[in-house]
């Protein structure tokens, strides 16, 4: 590697949609597109920025997202018992 070091970071926009993702030197890391959702991976070496969608699955999810899953079959769950107690309630 003869090439100079750039202390000039390069950005990495979205391939789908366009948003921005990051900004580094150097970079290699998954995130989800803050545009359209997607899991992306940007990698940032020696001024080349590459990103593309992820097709990975599961481990690589960041905890964000699978907090807001969560969360949303939580919710589903209350919402059901709710609905289950409701009922009961009615029928009694
Ligand atoms: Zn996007």
């Amino acid at each position: 590697m003869s090439n100079i070091e750039r202390k000039d970071s390069n950005l990495a926009f979205c391939i789908k949609c366009g948003a921005f993702l990051q900004e580094a030197v150097i970079a290699q890391s998954e995130q989800i597109c803050p545009g359209c959702g997607r899991n992306m991976v940007v990698s940032i070496k020696n001024g080349k920025v590459v990103v593309f969608e992820s097709e990975r699955k599961g481990e690589a999810e960041p905890d964000y997202k699978l907090k807001a899953r969560e969360m949303s079959y939580f919710s589903y769950l209350s919402k059901k018992k709710d609905t289950n107690q409701e009922l009961s309630a009615k029928h009694k």
